[in-house]
């Protein structure tokens, strides 16, 4: 057996592996460099394009980008009306922004718990938890695989609810042959430099509904319209505009905007080489029986953004927190995707408490995120692959 870093062994690879990375080309940085020398750095031409490319590559109607995932999730429970007194059922097994979105407009989070097998939100679940107060269902298409959009559409439908999905993981995804960002009532991205496609920052709303769609420019923009049609009052002259609503500076600048239509050009080949990672993990990991591999659901053709070690603590000599400092020891960077939301101080002083969603807590002990990103080659993988078998060797209970 081979003897673990943790305990004075040789490390699997001599250099620290992150567990995520852009990937910035020559292409990127001229299109950057080509918008900081024209007459516009925000609110110009690469703003109407990007929103015009993230409609053909999705086929939604409309897309209204904005400064990062988290005023997406903002100006989305905007648009779709959520205020005071309101409930937006959404996971716990996500970033906080998913939930704090409600908290924004007053409304409270209510955390439906996940399917224990893929991880994402459970229908079921969130049925369950549907009241008169429901406004909203944030749905997260955890590590890019698609919830079950149709059946939570249905779902929130029926309660007369909107589906915001929130699809910060999932640019790329198709669901049943559709792509995400076309299918549920409202669904935002983020183009933080961790996920599939980057920005530096950037989000985007994406929908189908023109009403939203109006709306989602009022509040990226302070609520200010210079469209006649949505005036209270008559225009007094060309410099006239109007503010008719509450909104925010949630504008994305053309630099950002250009960045992103450039690693747009390489969302296939992103999604390639993270399709090939992950099946090679897959295959790698169901051969442990130390390691759950999460379930892939078959009708989301997965662009994944990350991939979950999930170890079964019965079955081995160590526990998370051990297994991520052997990995470390090995020169393999992990992370946790996620502290259940709820379980952070200030959601535990506006009164959720521990034992709220039990698959949820049962996951956040036992996973940690393995490196997944474009750049890695394939040495990188069998880095990783090589790490984990190792450590389950050595705390293997036989
Ligand atoms: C990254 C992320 C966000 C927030 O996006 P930012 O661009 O960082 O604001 C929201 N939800 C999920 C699930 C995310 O992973």
């Amino acid at each position: 057996m081979e003897k673990l870093a943790i305990e004075g062994g040789t490390p699997v690879r001599e250099t620290k592996l992150f567990y995520g990375h852009q990937y910035i080309d020559d292409a990127d940085i001229a299109a950057v460099t080509e918008v900081l020398r024209s007459d516009y750095l925000t609110c110009g031409p690469k703003i109407t394009k990007l929103e015009e490319r993230l409609c053909r590559i999705t086929g939604a109607k409309y897309a209204v980008v904005c400064s990062n995932g988290t005023a997406a999730l903002h100006i989305a429970c905007q648009a779709a009306g959520i205020g005071a007194g309101d409930e937006v059922i959404t996971t716990p097994i996500t970033f906080a922004a998913s939930a704090n979105c409600a908290l924004y407009c007053g409304a409270r989070p209510v955390f439906a718990d996940i399917n224990d097998r893929t991880y994402n939100i459970d229908p079921k679940s969130v049925r369950e938890h549907m009241t008169e107060k429901t406004k909203a269902v944030v749905a997260v298409d955890f590590t890019g695989q698609a919830v079950e959009v149709d059946e939570l559409l249905e779902i929130c439908h029926e309660k007369g609810a909107v589906l915001i999905e929130d699809g910060a993981h999932s640019i790329g995804t198709r669901f049943r042959g559709r792509c995400v960002g076309s299918i549920a009532d409202m669904t935002t991205f983020s183009f933080h430099p961790v996920k599939t496609v980057t920005g530096g920052e950037g989000g985007a709303v994406l929908t189908n509904n023109e009403e939203y769609y109006q709306r989602l420019l009022l509040f990226r923009s302070h609520g200010i319209t210079r469209d006649e049609a949505l005036m209270e009052r008559e225009s007094e002259g060309p410099w006239y505009y109007e503010q008719v609503d509450l909104g925010m500076n949630y504008r994305m600048t053309d630099i950002q905007a250009a960045l992103i239509l450039s690693q747009l050009d390489k969302l296939e080949m992103f999604s390639k080489r993270r399709k090939e990672i992950v099946k090679r993990y897959n295959e790698a990991f169901s051969e442990i029986p130390e390691i759950t591999v999460q379930e892939e659901i078959p009708d989301s053709d997965t662009t994944r953004h990350l991939y979950i070690l999930r170890i079964k603590p019965e079955k081995l000599a160590v526990d998370r927190k051990g297994f991520f400092a052997a990995m470390a020891a090995e020169n393999i960077c992990c992370n946790v995707h996620y502290i259940p939301v709820y379980r952070h101080p200030y959601y535990e002083h506006l009164g959720y408490k521990k034992g709220l969603c039990p698959k949820a807590e049962k996951l956040y002990a036992e996973i940690m995120s393995l490196p997944l990103y474009y750049a890695m080659s394939d040495q990188d993988v069998e880095d990783v692959i090589h790490a984990v078998k190792k450590i389950v060797e050595n705390y293997r209970i036989s």
